[in-house]
This record gives structure tokens, sequence and C-alpha cells, in this order.
């Protein structure tokens, strides 16, 4: 076989068609969509609710729920008329939007230049091809797009189904503050405060937004706590008593550290 021949067999086989491919994907989701909507029954449930910082969709009827994980792939704008994948969008957090990566590094292998633009133009059918290459590219099960809002159109891909207890699990590490919306939950004592500077003893070292082991929380107490638990020599009823443990999220514990230790957060 000479080379010119080889190169041309090697090109013929990476190169495909965006618009057939689109299809194929949009035909593979619909048989997805018809599994899902039957399989968990999903049109009995009431109300919707997406958590970007939990990463749970979740149905309910009452206190019936159906939790499933997902990932944000992106939004089309009525009003302006455009598609902005996710990976583009500053204000969606990494982790719910990282496997839209998937996309583009295929986009970028195939030489598909709507899965490598941040934001053009588009339409809500182009938006659903996009859901649906994001949904075969990431094993997903189906796709969610909830109407809140006409003017935006999210699209969500739902990658695996939650049992409740998990779901429970998952969101009971999380809190919703009155200033950073849902964040992980953190411990601190009655003392640390945004504005005044009363020490940070932590339980382990802690960085914003580390992975936490299942068991590991983020606890921080002050100077005083701190002098009442070494003289108790322990986290007893006296020192727990003293220190009144409450709930704060991630973010306000990190703002309490970067405070008391004179860091940038
Ligand atoms: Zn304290
Ligand atoms: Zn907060």
């Amino acid at each position: 076989m000479s080379p010119s021949k080889k190169n041309k067999k090697v090109s013929a086989s990476v190169a495909i068609d965006y618009s057939s491919f689109a299809d194929k994907c949009v035909e593979e989701l619909k048989v997805l969509q018809d599994n899902l909507t039957n399989e968990y029954d999903l049109d009995w449930y009431e109300n919707w609710f997406y958590n970007h910082a939990t990463g749970l969709l979740t149905f309910s009827t009452g206190d019936k729920e159906l939790n499933f994980r997902y990932f944000d792939v992106g939004s089309y704008s009525e009003r302006s008329k455009t598609w902005k994948w996710s990976w583009d969008n500053t204000s969606t957090p990494d982790e719910i939007k990282e496997k839209t990566q998937l996309v583009r590094s295929f986009g970028e292998r195939s030489n598909f230049p709507k899965l490598i633009t941040g934001q053009f133009e588009s339409n809500e059918a182009e938006s659903w091809e996009f859901a649906a290459i994001a949904t075969k590219l990431s094993n997903g099960i189906g796709v969610y797009r909830p109407v809140n809002d006409k003017q935006l159109m999210i699209f969500l891909v739902i990658t695996e189904f939650v049992d409740n207890e998990t779901a429970k699990n998952i969101k009971d590490r999380y809190v919703k503050c009155s200033t950073h919306e849902y964040r992980r939950r953190a411990f601190v004592c009655r003392h640390l405060n945004a504005t005044t500077k009363v020490g940070f003893e932590e339980a382990f070292e802690t960085v914003e937004g580390m992975e936490l082991l299942e068991d590991d929380d983020f606890q921080a107490w002050c100077n005083e706590c701190e002098a009442v638990r070494l003289q108790e020599g322990e986290w007893n009823d006296k020192s727990m008593a003293f220190a009144r443990i409450k709930v704060v999220c991630e973010k306000c514990y990190f703002e309490m550290k970067a405070l008391n230790l004179n860091t940038d957060i």
C-alpha cells in the first residue's frame, strides 16, 4: 500500500458529517426520553427542582420524591436567539458543567465548529440537537428542560437515577445561605462571625472547594473555645456547651477564615 493511499483511508474513517451525527443523536434521544418517562413515571410528578450545588434534579408530589444526577449543557436565549454552552457561562459552577468538556473535545477532534464555539446564533430545535449530542457523549439517560423562564431555555442532561437515601445524604450536606444560596454546610462556634476577629482553629487544614471524605465536615472555633477545649482536654459536654456550634455555608466559613487569618479568599 502506498503512503498516500493509507493516509486517505485514515482521514476518510475519521470524517463524520455533522448533521447526520446530530440527527442520529436526536433519534437516540427520542428513545431515551420515552424510556425515562415510562420507567420513572415522570409525568406523575407535580413539581421539579434542580440544584446546581448538589447536582440533583428532584421531581416530587407531596412527600414522594424522585432524584437524578444531571449536568448543565447550556441554554438557548429566545431574546438574543443564541445558544450558549455552559462551559462558556461563568455563572455556572464548574462541577455542574465539566461534562460538557466531552462535547467540546469531541467537537475539536471532529472539527465541528458548533461544538467548540461558546455562544452563537441558533434556534430551539438546534438546541435540542446539542442536548442530544451531549447526552450521547456522556452516556446520559435523557434530557430535562425545566420551564421556568420562557426567554431562557436551560437544557440539563440526566446522567443517573439516585435512590432516596443517597439523595438525602447528599442534600443533608448542603445548606441554603441567605447570602450565598446553596452551598456545602460547615460548622463554626457561636463566636465566629463575619466582622470581628476571634481566632480560627480548625479540625483539619482546609481550602475552599476541597473534596471532603464522607465523615468529614468543615469545623472551626474561636480562641476562647480553644482555651476551654484545652482546659477540658477534649470536646465534651462542657466545651461543646460553651461553643454552641452553628451551621453556616462553606462560603461564609472561608470568609470567616480569611478575616481571622488575614488571607485572601
Ligand atoms: Zn467560640
Ligand atoms: Zn454563606
